[in-house]
């Protein structure tokens, strides 16, 4: 039976097992000491931030990796897997520190506007599709993160009159595994290969796609994304990350050259 938690529309399960209840209470502990104590920057652990600006810059440094059957030929990330932004993005996404997906979401819906999101739609619709969690990661966090994140970058988008939904129209299939901090590359390549499908009754057909994740490493989960999605009939104007891990990117002069890459 397919998982609850991944089933479209939804970005929490709704039969939690002991390790999501475990999660939402962890979590829910967490916000009631939110509320009495000042929080540290998820980044750097600097006192009263979210994300301190010293962290937020590290989002803005975009690079890109190649990234074939997309309609720019690459995916971009707002920054480089590294330090600071390591540390919040693990935060954010293993230890449910929920309030880095506002910052998060902003700089994810800044880079679709750098890479010409608005000149790509041309007036009609933009579905932002999250790369899928495997359900098992979906039920020991409580959530579905990536769901949770393109639904706010979504919206930020509209706030630009760009007619965007997030479509949570991926599924993967038959996968046991954890975090990619918890396996190696090769690993997590042959993890991924021909698990991505459409869910049962996603119709996609000559939509215009964004794919968005986390963390990009070999480029593997995407490719296998946007196979499914081309599969399907959309276009994929291209796949965007807040952080890429390794050695694979390559620099981009996209903040010299904004919206001239699609
Ligand atoms: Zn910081």
């Amino acid at each position: 039976m397919e998982n609850p938690g991944t089933t479209a529309g939804l970005d929490s399960p709704s039969v939690f097992p002991m390790p999501a209840v475990a999660a939402i209470a962890g979590n829910f502990c967490r916000s009631l000491l939110d509320a009495v104590l000042p929080r540290g920057c998820a980044g750097c652990e600097r006192p009263d931030a979210v994300l301190c600006p010293e962290c937020r810059k590290l989002l803005s440094r975009p690079c890109r990796c190649e990234l074939r059957g997309s309609s720019t030929g690459f995916s971009y990330a707002c920054g480089a897997y590294s330090d600071a932004l390591r540390q919040a993005i693990l935060a954010w996404k293993d230890h449910g520190d929920e309030e880095c997906t506002g910052p998060f979401a902003q700089a994810l819906a800044g880079l679709a506007l750098l890479i010409g999101v608005r000149q790509a739609a041309g007036g009609g619709a933009v579905l932002i599709v999250p790369v899928p969690s495997s359900p098992r990661s979906v039920f020991q966090r409580g959530r579905w993160h990536m769901l949770q994140l393109v639904k706010r970058m979504s919206r930020l988008l509209r706030g630009y009159d760009i007619d965007s939904s997030a479509a949570p129209v991926l599924t993967m299939r038959g996968v046991k595994g954890k975090s990619v901090e918890m396996r190696g590359l090769s690993q997590r390549a042959g993890r991924v290969g021909g698990h991505m499908a459409l869910r049962r009754g996603s119709d996609i057909a000559g939509a215009l796609v964004i794919l968005v994740d986390d963390i990009v490493t070999t480029g593997s989960t995407m490719r296998q994304c946007v196979g499914a999605l081309r599969a399907g009939g959309a276009t994929v104007l291209t796949a965007l990350a807040l952080a890429q891990a390794g050695d694979m990117w390559l620099p981009t002069r996209l903040l010299d050259s904004p919206e001239a890459f699609i």
